[in-house]
């Protein structure tokens, strides 16, 4: 069986493959990791503008408690760059 993951967004468990992987770098900075298989602990996202927008707003209200050692700052700027790319 694939590997199931859930998102910090809307808690829903999919694949690994359908989530947007994301770790922290040594100096707590949020990093997309496109190979999902970077050495680190990270946090998974749905590849979709509803869940980047859902915890933009939740990182705005303080209300989401990251599990992984980034900075709100980079976190908030590495969802701002995914929602860029996804194309919007
Ligand atoms: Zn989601």
């Amino acid at each position: 069986m694939l590997p199931l993951r859930s998102c910090i967004a809307c808690r829903k468990k999919q694949e690994k493959a359908q989530l947007i992987r994301i770790v922290s770098t040594e100096d707590k900075k949020a990093i997309f990791d496109k190979t999902q298989k970077m050495n680190a602990r990270g946090i998974y996202i749905c590849k979709n503008i509803e869940c980047l927008k859902k915890i933009q707003k939740g990182i705005e209200k303080n209300k989401v408690k990251l599990k992984i050692p980034v900075t709100q700052e980079s976190f908030r700027n590495l969802i701002e760059d995914l929602m860029r790319e996804l194309g919007e």
